[in-house]
């Protein structure tokens, strides 16, 4: 008598092309829920979604031109000021000399170097 096979029971695909999650992701990143930071802890966990009129008050910075800080970004990727501060300071990066009216900083995805005004970097840490 041959062996008969198995029946497969379903499972989750381990690994589903672009993810539902990062299906997600993006679509909170466009709502400005989440920032480009890969650690980004502001946007909602699956079980507390932000309502969106709270995601229309959430701010996004860019990481500004040095030499030319009121010139565009060094960069496409955006930020929320608080996972811009704690991604800085974890890499080591962040001006605490509150006299400097910028703060240089190199953004968490791409490394470019550039910086944030004193007022952004403040809103950020205040946010922590
Ligand atoms: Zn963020
Ligand atoms: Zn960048």
């Amino acid at each position: 008598m041959p062996p008969r096979r198995e029946r497969k029971t379903w499972t989750l695909p381990s690994a589903p092309g672009p993810s539902l999650r990062q299906r997600v992701e993006q679509k909170e990143r466009e709502a400005g829920l989440r920032c480009c930071d890969p650690s980004c802890g502001i946007g909602p966990s699956d079980e507390d979604p932000v309502p969106e009129m709270l995601a229309a008050s959430i701010k996004q910075v860019s990481i500004h031109s040095r030499s030319n800080p009121g010139e565009g970004a060094v960069c496409t990727h955006r930020f929320h000021p608080a996972c811009l501060v704690s991604a800085e300071r974890v890499a080591g990066w962040g001006g605490e000399d509150k006299a400097e009216p910028h703060v240089e900083v190199s953004c968490p995805v791409c490394r470019d170097v550039g910086c944030v005004t004193r007022g952004e970097w403040e809103e950020g840490v205040s946010a922590l």
